[in-house]
């Protein structure tokens, strides 16, 4: 081990329980690289993913609400960021591997194709005989495959670790092994961050308002907790503190309960750790169902949204077989990747990898159609 792993060696075991990953298992990278003089081997991972230009991209791409309905909401790099702070918050209090915690957090939306959920079914119908498409698993197309920032080899050449973790959110249900603490603590933080700020945007464009909301319990539970402490609060003030109390609380008790499930593991390595399912408590797994399901009816399935997520799917159908068609038209590097995997999946891959509003501007340069302002 060199000076900087012995460092490291030395920080991590004052630092991180047992059952956290630690960089000295960091399982190596596919191409061999030798050690950085003053970064450690997931700050390294970290520092790959933000510099990459699908992460930049991300800016320009939907979470739930498109440029045309405001500014104020979430776009995916907000939420990304979002869902890095609060993975973070628990990582650390779980003394886990906060390096990794985070850069598998600015990793994990990496794949979204632009429009969101709604671009991801239209792509997945598209490629229905070509393996479908899961922005989960394009993820790993990107880092292994498409960035290009090395002149010797493809890809981002992330530690293993990652790539692992990475590789276990395509399909849950398919599981065989957990994966490790930090990546089950990254997908706690998405859903923790998802449920406040879609909460938050819903109510700012007045597609629900806080009454409505007063009869889930969640959300009812947090605003007597606000009210309580400050019975004056109304309007942008009363919408904001309830958010923050609706992520405080989630963090709290997911907290509160994952210490629990990790108490009897206090002499355990991580990969006696990954029996171990970090969950919150079964009552704040209900409320949150209960959320959930309010929104699907009353946001998500909103006939704004709604309209939005119909013509992005049709332009996004539109442009893949028009591409299929004639692969000509798209980028170079593009036109060699069809040599290479075909043209559907470089077609998959141009296309996925575009934000919103370019995606909109290549529609009408093939098909001479101006979007409605
Ligand atoms: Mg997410």
């Amino acid at each position: 081990m060199n000076q900087l792993a012995c460092l490291i060696d030395e920080r991590e075991n004052a630092l991180l329980a047992p059952y956290a990953t630690f960089s000295r298992d960091s399982l190596d990278r596919q191409y061999p690289e030798s050690t950085h003089p003053y970064r450690g081997p997931f700050q390294r991972d970290r520092d790959r993913v933000v510099h990459c230009s699908a992460f930049r991209r991300l800016s320009g791409k939907m979470q739930v609400f498109n440029g045309q309905m405001g500014d104020y909401h979430r776009t995916r790099l907000t939420h990304t960021m979002e869902v890095a702070s609060i993975a973070r918050t628990i990582g650390r209090a779980l003394r886990l591997n906060e390096d990794l915690v985070e850069a598998l957090a600015l990793l994990h939306d990496i794949g979204h194709p632009p429009f969101g959920h709604a671009g991801e079914d239209a792509l997945d119908e598209c490629l229905h005989e070509h393996g479908g498409f899961s922005h989960n698993r394009f993820a790993l197309t990107i880092t292994t495959e498409l960035e290009r920032p090395y002149p010797d080899y493809p890809g981002l050449n992330l530690t293993n670790v990652i790539l692992d973790a990475q590789t276990s959110r395509i399909d849950k249900s398919d599981r065989r092994q957990l994966p490790c603490l930090e990546a089950q603590v990254v997908d706690l933080a998405d859903s923790i961050t998802y449920d406040a700020h879609d909460v938050d945007d819903a109510v700012k464009l007045d597609l629900i308002s806080i009454d409505e909301l007063l009869e889930l319990p969640l959300i009812r539970t947090c605003y007597d907790r606000v009210i309580d402490a400050s019975p004056e609060l109304s309007g942008q003030q009363l919408r904001q503190t309830l958010v923050h109390e609706l992520l405080d609380h989630q963090v709290d008790d997911t907290l509160q309960n994952s210490t629990r499930q990790l108490e009897h593991l206090k002499s355990h390595n991580a990969t006696e750790g990954r029996g171990i399912e970090l969950s919150a408590s079964l009552q704040l797994q209900e409320e949150k169902s209960q959320l959930e399901a309010f929104l699907y009816d009353h946001v998500y399935r909103h006939p704004d949204l709604v309209a939005v997520r119909r013509r992005a799917q049709e332009r996004l159908r539109s442009m893949f077989h028009h591409f299929v068609a004639t692969p000509e038209l798209m980028p170079l590097p593009f036109q060699t990747r069809a040599r290479k995997v075909g043209v559907e999946l470089a077609v998959r891959d141009y296309i996925a990898g575009m934000t919103d509003s370019f995606c909109h501007k290549q529609y009408e340069c093939l098909f001479d159609e101006k979007s409605p302002a």
